[in-house]
C-alpha cells in the first residue's frame, strides 16, 4: 500500500525550485564521517563504503583528504578507479598542495574550505586577515581549475561569520571560476529560518549551485538542510547514520526521505538501499544506531502496543507515516506487557494453531505476565506459552546430551557436543574463534543434513550486570526464508548461548 503523502505545494511558491531537476547530495561518510571519534576504516572498507553509496545513488563521493595520509590518497585513488558513477571527491584546504594530491590522487573534485569566521581565521592564520584568506582562496582555486579538477568551494564556520564577508569571499571564489558554493554550519549553530534566508540571499547573488553542510549540536541537522533547501540550495551535504565530528551531521536517510515524502523534492537515491548501507556504515565503523532513530533504528517500524498492532495489521498507515519496505526494511511485532490479541494470533496462524476463546484469554494473560517482568518476549516464549496452554506436548526434536568445551590462552577453543535428534545420537566437534562460536559451530554442524541454517543474530544481556549475573541470550536463526528468535538464559554464557540456539533449532527443525 502506498504512504499518504503530505504535498504542501505553498513551500514551492517560495521557492525557485524547478520540479524537474533533483537535490544533489554530497555524501562525507568517508570525510566528515570517518572523522568521528574512534572511527578510522581500512583502504578496502572505504571501497565498500563508496561502492554502497554509489549503488545507493548520491551524486557526490567525499571519499577523504587525498593529503591527509598515505591510507587516504590510496583509498580516493582506488574509488577514483572504481568505475563509480558519483563524482569523486577530495577534500582540500587553500592550499596548492592539497589540491595536488588530490589531482594526483585522481578525485574528480575538491571540496575547498576556506575559514570565514573570525575565530576561524585567527586560529588557522594567525596574523592575517580577510583579504589573505581571500587572496589564497583566489589563488588555490585557479591552480585547481589548471590541475582540471571540479571546485566546490567552501565557507568554513559560515554560520559564525559576517554575511557581507562570506559573500565577498565567495564573489571571488566564483570569478575564480569555482563551480559550487558551500556554506558551512561547522559548529551546528544554525537555525531553520535563518537558514532559508541566507540561502535565499546567497541563491540570489550567485548564479552557480549553492550547497548547506550542517552539524547536529543542537539536533537540527535535518531541519536546517531541509530549510537550505527550501530556501533554494541546489546540493546538500549529509552522511549516513548521521555520523561525523562531535554530534555529528545531517542524516542522509532523515534529509531524503523529508524532502521526498513530506516536501515532495526529488533526490536521485534508491530508497531501497538506504537500510542495508546504513547497517554497512553501522558494521564498520561500530557506531552503533540508536534504537529509536528515525528511518533506520530498530524501533522505527516496530511496534508493541496491543492496540496498535492489530489496526497496523488491518491498515500499516494507521501507525506508519510511510511502509518499511520503502527504504528496504520489514515491519516488526513485537509482543510486551501491552500484547494484544491480533499479534499472539497472527503467531497462532503462523503455527497453524486454535485456541478457544478461554484459551486465547490464558495465553494472552501469560504472555503479558512475561511482558511485566520487563522481558522481551520472543517467538520461542509465545509458541512455548501457546503450547502449552493448548496442551500440546510435542517432544523436543532436539536435545543436548553433552557438551564439552575447551578454552584458554593459546589454545584453540574447541567445543564437542553430544545432540539427541529425533532420538539419534548425533556426536560432532567444532572449532571457533571463542567458547561460544565453538559449541554454536559444533551444533550447526550436527545439525547440517537438515538444511542451510544460518545465525542471523546474537544478542546478549546481563541482567544485574555482574560476571554472576543472569545472562539472557536472544539469537535468531534462519532456514530458507523462516526466521525465528529463540532465547536462552542462565549464568553461564556459554549455555546460556546453547539453550538458545536449540531452542531455535527446535523451531526451525
Ligand atoms: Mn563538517
Amino acid at each position: 500500500m502506498l504512504p499518504i503523502k503530505f504535498k504542501n505545494p505553498s513551500h514551492f511558491q517560495a521557492l525557485r525550485y524547478d520540479k524537474m531537476k533533483h537535490i544533489k547530495i554530497l555524501d562525507t561518510t568517508l570525510r566528515d564521517g570517518e572523522q568521528t571519534p574512534g572511527v578510522s576504516l581500512t583502504v578496502e572498507q572505504k571501497l565498500m563504503v563508496a561502492t554502497a553509496l554509489d549503488k545507493l545513488g548520491v551524486d557526490i563521493i567525499e571519499a577523504g583528504t587525498a593529503i591527509a595520509s598515505k591510507g587516504d590518497f590510496k583509498a580516493i585513488k582506488e574509488i577514483s578507479n572504481a568505475g563509480l558513477k558519483a563524482e569523486i571527491c577530495s577534500f582540500a584546504r587553500i592550499k596548492k598542495e592539497d589540491i595536488d594530491f588530490a589531482a594526483d590522487a585522481g578525485a574528480d573534485s575538491v571540496f575547498m574550505v576556506a575559514p570565514s569566521s573570525e575565530i576561524h581565521i585567527n586560529s588557522k592564520f594567525p596574523g592575517k586577515n580577510e583579504d589573505y584568506v581571500i587572496d589564497m582562496t583566489v589563488e588555490v582555486i585557479e591552480h585547481a581549475k589548471d590541475r582540471g579538477l571540479i571546485v566546490e568551494f567552501g565557507a568554513e564556520d559560515a554560520s559564525r561569520a559576517n554575511l557581507n564577508f562570506i559573500i565577498k569571499l565567495f564573489r571571488a571564489a566564483s570569478n575564480a571560476k569555482a563551480d559550487r558554493l558551500t556554506y558551512a554550519d561547522t559548529v551546528g549553530v544554525l537555525i531553520p529560518e535563518k537558514t532559508e534566508e541566507i540561502m535565499k540571499k546567497l541563491v540570489s547573488e550567485f548564479k552557480i549551485p549553492i550547497a548547506i553542510h550542517c552539524h547536529d549540536d543542537f539536533g537540527l541537522a535535518t531541519a536546517n538542510t531541509v530549510y537550505a533547501v527550501k530556501g533554494g540550495a541546489q546540493e546538500i551535504h549529509a552522511t549516513v547514520n548521521g555520523i561525523g565530528e562531535r554530534a555529528g551531521n545531517a542524516a542522509l536517510e532523515e534529509v531524503v526521505m523529508a524532502l521526498e515524502f513530506l516536501y515532495d523534492i526529488k533526490t536521485k537515491i534508491n530508497k531501497e538501499n538506504i537500510y542495508n548501507t546504513s547497517k554497512l556504515i553501522e558494521k564498520l565503523t561500530r557506531i552503533v544506531i540508536p534504537k529509536n532513530k528515525p528511518i533506520v533504528g530498530e524501533y522505527a517500524f516496530t511496534h508493541e502496543s496491543g492496540i496498535h498492532t492489530s489496526a497496523i495489521m488491518r491498515d500499516s498507515s494507521t501507525y506508519e507515516p510511510i511502509t518499511p519496505e520503502i527504504v528496504g526494511r520489514k515491519r516488526q511485532l513485537v509482543l510486551g506487557k501491552h500484547a494484544g490479541k491480533a499479534s499472539i494470533q497472527d503467531i497462532m496462524k503462523k503455527l497453524g494453531y486454535k485456541a478457544s476463546p478461554e484459551q486465547m484469554k490464558e495465553i494472552l494473560a501469560r504472555v503479558k505476565d512475561v511482558g511485566d517482568k520487563g522481558k522481551r518476549v520472543t517467538d520461542a516464549d509465545v509458541k512455548t506459552i501457546i503450547e502449552t496452554v493448548l496442551q500440546i506436548k510435542m517432544e523436543k526434536k532436539v536435545k543436548l546430551e553433552d557438551l564439552s568445551i575447551v578454552s584458554g590462552m593459546n589454545i584453540m577453543p574447541t567445543a564437542s557436543v553430544k545432540l539427541k535428534i529425533n532420538g539419534n545420537e548425533k556426536l560432532e566437534a567444532a572449532i571457533g574463534v571463542g567458547p561460544v562460536d565453538a559449541a554454536i559451530n559444533a551444533i550447526k554442524k550436527a545439525v547440517s543434513e537438515f538444511g542451510d541454517i544460518k545465525l542471523v543474530s546474537y544478542h546478549v544481556d546481563a541482567i544485574t550486570g555482574g560476571t554472576d549475573a543472569l545472562v539472557d541470550v536472544i539469537v535468531q536463526l534462519s532456514k530458507g526464508d523462516k526466521i525465528v528468535t529463540a532465547r536462552g538464559a542462565r549464568t553461564d554464557i556459554i549455555m546460556a548461548s546453547v539453550e538458545a540456539v536449540l531452542e531455535g533449532l527446535n523451531m526451525l527443525i
